[in-house]
C-alpha cells in the first residue's frame, strides 16, 4: 500500500507566518555564505544538507491521510483542512470524471478532523461515491450539522456526490476486494477517538490520532497492545513535550516521550509522530524528533525507527 500524509498539525491550523518564513531564508542565506556556495549548481547537495527544520516544513494543515492499496482502491482516514490538497490532487484522477470511489474513515469528530470536508472538492462532483464508515452512528448527523446554513454555504447533502454511511460495530473487521483488511480500536481521548489498523499482504499500517497516554496509563497502554503489537508503521499522536504534557493533562494528547514509550511497548518497527502542537515552529517540531530519537537510545536496545510526520510525505509499505 502507498499512504501519503496531507495534514499532520493538530488541534488547529498553523501555517507558517511570515516572520518564520524570514527566519528560515536568513539561517539559509547565512549558511549559503559560511558554505561558499557560489554556482546554481551547488544548491541542490547544500540543500540536501540542510538541517531538517530549514530543508523541510512540518505543515501547517490538520488531520487527514490518503492510502492506496496495491490494486489501486482509495482509502482515507479523517478530512482535516489537509483534505482541500488531498481533494485538489484527486481531481486529476477518475475523481474529477465524476468515477472515483473513496472508502472514508473518521477517527472522531473534532473540528481538525472533518472541517476539510466542504473543501474536498471531489464531494462536489455527481457520480462520485464517498463510503462513510465509522463507529459513531450519529456520523452522518455530525457532518449535516458543519454545514447548516450559520457555518457553511452549501448544506452537506447538496454536495452532488453519492454518500453512504456504515456504523462499525464494536470488533468487526472490514475486508475489501482488493484484499484490504481494516479493523479498529478505541482510543484515549475526550469524546473518543479510534485507531484504524490497514493490512495488505501481511504489511500492517496503523494510524492512531487523538489519543492521550500518560505515564499514568503504562496498563492500559499494555493492555491495548495485541491491536498494535509488531505494526510496520504507527502513526501515533505525540503532540507536546513531556513537559507540556504534564501541563496539559486530559487534554486528548500523548508526549512524545510517551510516544515512544508506547511504539517500544508495542513493538513497532517505525514510529512516525503527528498532531503537531500548532504553537510550535519548524524548529522546534524537528528538535522533538531529535529528542525522541534520543529517549528511545536511552531506553536502550530498541530497534524502533523514529519519523516525524510532514505533510506531502509518502510511505510505501
Ligand atoms: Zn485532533
Ligand atoms: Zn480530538
Amino acid at each position: 500500500m502507498k499512504i501519503k500524509l496531507f495534514g499532520t498539525r493538530g488541534s488547529i491550523a498553523a501555517p507558517m507566518g511570515n516572520a518564520a518564513y524570514i527566519e528560515k531564508i536568513q539561517e539559509i542565506l547565512e549558511r549559503c555564505i559560511d558554505n561558499h556556495i557560489t554556482s546554481k549548481e551547488q544548491i541542490p547537495e547544500f540543500i540536501n544538507f540542510l538541517p531538517n527544520h530549514l530543508k523541510y516544513t512540518a505543515g501547517g494543515d490538520t488531520t487527514c491521510i490518503y492510502l492506496q492499496s496495491k490494486s489501486g482502491k482509495h482509502y482515507m482516514v479523517d478530512c482535516g483542512t489537509g483534505g482541500r490538497v488531498l481533494g485538489d490532487e484527486l481531481m486529476k484522477t477518475e475523481f474529477g470524471k465524476g468515477k472515483g470511489e473513496m472508502e472514508f474513515f473518521i477517527t472522531h469528530t473534532h473540528w481538525d478532523h472533518i472541517q476539510g470536508i466542504p473543501f474536498f472538492k471531489p464531494i462536489y462532483i455527481p457520480g462520485n461515491k464517498l463510503n462513510f464508515r465509522s463507529p459513531y452512528p450519529d456520523l452522518e448527523n455530525r457532518l449535516v450539522a458543519q454545514q447548516v446554513k450559520e457555518f457553511f454555504p452549501m448544506p452537506f447533502h447538496a454536495t452532488a456526490s453519492t454518500k453512504t454511511f456504515q456504523t462499525l460495530e464494536k470488533g468487526q473487521v472490514l475486508e475489501f476486494s482488493d484484499g484490504m483488511r481494516i479493523s479498529f480500536h478505541p482510543l484515549k481521548h475526550p469524546g473518543g477517538s479510534y485507531a484504524y489498523k490497514f493490512e495488505e499482504d501481511g504489511k500492517v499500517f496503523i494510524f492512531a490520532t487523538d489519543a492521550e497516554y500518560t505515564g499514568n496509563d503504562i496498563d492500559l497502554v499494555k493492555e491495548i497492545s495485541p491491536f498494535f503489537k509488531n505494526a510496520d508503521i504507527l502513526v501515533l499522536d505525540c503532540q507536546y513535550t513531556l513537559d507540556e504534557s504534564f501541563t496539559k493533562f486530559d487534554w486528548g494528547h500523548t508526549s512524545y516521550t510517551m510516544g515512544v514509550n508506547c511504539a517500544t511497548i508495542w513493538n513497532v518497527k517505525t514510529l512516525v509522530m503527528t498532531h503537531h502542537e500548532p504553537a510550535y515552529n519548524d524548529r522546534k517540531v524537528f528538535e522533538i524528533l531529535d529528542e525522541a530519537i534520543e529517549h528511545k537510545r536511552n531506553l536502550g536496545g530498541s530497534p524502533l525507527e523514529i519519523l516525524l510526520a510532514r505533510e506531502g510525505m509518502v510511505i510505501e509499505l
